[in-house]
């Protein structure tokens, strides 16, 4: 059995909410409310769902961004969350997030080579006559040009600007990347390219994603394993050809539904998810997604689905199963 390198178990965050004079907590935001799995070494995690399902604060908090509200995430044999900040801080390399927006999340005043290798020099990963030269490799093993070292963001295209993105995380050597939408903001062009880069570098340094995206057709190339999130919570997860060949949930059902075939004769038989996702600050009770799904039972709308393994590492949360 492949090493798990990272390992998600019943993550939460809720995040408090503010009210009245006195500005007391009035109720929470349960941006993740309980998300369980695990990465495999060399391997790629795929977290779906609609915006706002809390995939992405799943990302950051994996990540110590923000401090939890239960569970615990073991990267690579440490428990994220009891580290102090010097191991946090010693630790930081080894697990890296590549954001959406390129754009933003480089620095416009730094040329390209201190923007890779300033923290390359922080944690004293290559000796200082080397940095340059270190910072060069790992350019052209991200597609980009010897001579983009001087230059800066701004006179970067924005497929490039990932790259340099990409760089700085991988000059890290790290084990685990965490990548939060890395090509939605890019032309569909240049998004293949992207994936490939990420593949490449996985294939060649045995790297490990976290790949976040409400795109399921980038989803299903990259990933080996797929969890889909609603309101918080995995509703399915299951390896990559197991959950595109079988759906279980009416959820991961509607959103496959929705992906374009390339074959005109294929007829597609979308299923249409009425009404929007509703507040992770007041959920439904029982099971989250009753008040959009169509095949809602009466126990749906009271009893919370346990969370089962249904064979072939194939997990759902829904009543529908449950009966059998
Ligand atoms: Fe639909 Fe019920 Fe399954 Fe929830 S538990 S997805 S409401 S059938």
């Amino acid at each position: 059995m492949s090493e798990v390198i990272l390992k998600v178990d019943n993550l939460k965050k809720h995040f408090p909410i503010k009210g009245g004079l006195l500005q007391k907590v009035v109720g929470h935001v349960k941006a993740v409310d309980g998300v369980s799995f695990e990465v495999k070494k060399g391997s790629t995690f795929g977290l779906v769902g609609e915006s706002g399902c809390g995939k992405t604060t799943a990302g950051r908090t994996l990540l110590r961004l923000h401090e939890n509200d239960g569970g615990s995430v073991i990267f690579d044999g440490k428990d994220i969350f009891a580290l102090n900040q010097k191991e946090l801080r010693d630790i930081r390399p080894e697990i890296q997030l590549i954001f959406q927006d390129p754009y933003s999340s480089l620095s416009p005043k730094m040329p390209v080579g201190e923007i890779i290798g300033e923290a390359v020099r922080e944690h004293k990963l290559v000796p200082e006559k080397e940095l340059r030269n270190y910072v060069m490799q790992i350019m052209r093993e991200c597609g980009l040009q010897d001579h983009h070292i001087d230059r800066y963001p701004h006179e970067f295209s924005g497929g490039q600007r990932q790259r340099i993105c990409i760089a700085r995380a991988i000059a890290l050597k790290p084990k685990v990347v965490v990548c939060d939408e890395p090509v939605s903001a890019l032309d569909v062009s240049i998004q293949a390219q992207v994936i490939n880069l990420l593949m490449d570098l996985q294939r060649d340094r045995g790297i490990s994603y976290v790949f976040i995206s409400h795109d399921l057709s980038v989803v299903e190339h990259i990933s080996d394993e797929v969890g889909v999130m609603y309101l918080g919570n995995l509703v399915e997860k299951a390896p990559r050809e197991e959950i595109f060949k079988n759906p279980m949930h009416p959820y991961t059902k509607a959103l496959f539904s929705a992906i374009p075939t390339p074959d005109p004769t294929v007829k597609m038989n979308r299923i249409v998810l009425e009404g929007d996702i509703p507040s992770p600050a007041k959920p439904p009770a029982g099971c989250k997604f009753h008040t959009r799904c169509q095949s809602c039972m009466e126990i749906c709308k009271v009893t919370r689905p346990e969370y089962k393994d249904y064979g072939n590492e194939h997990f759902v949360a829904c009543h529908l199963y449950n009966k059998q």
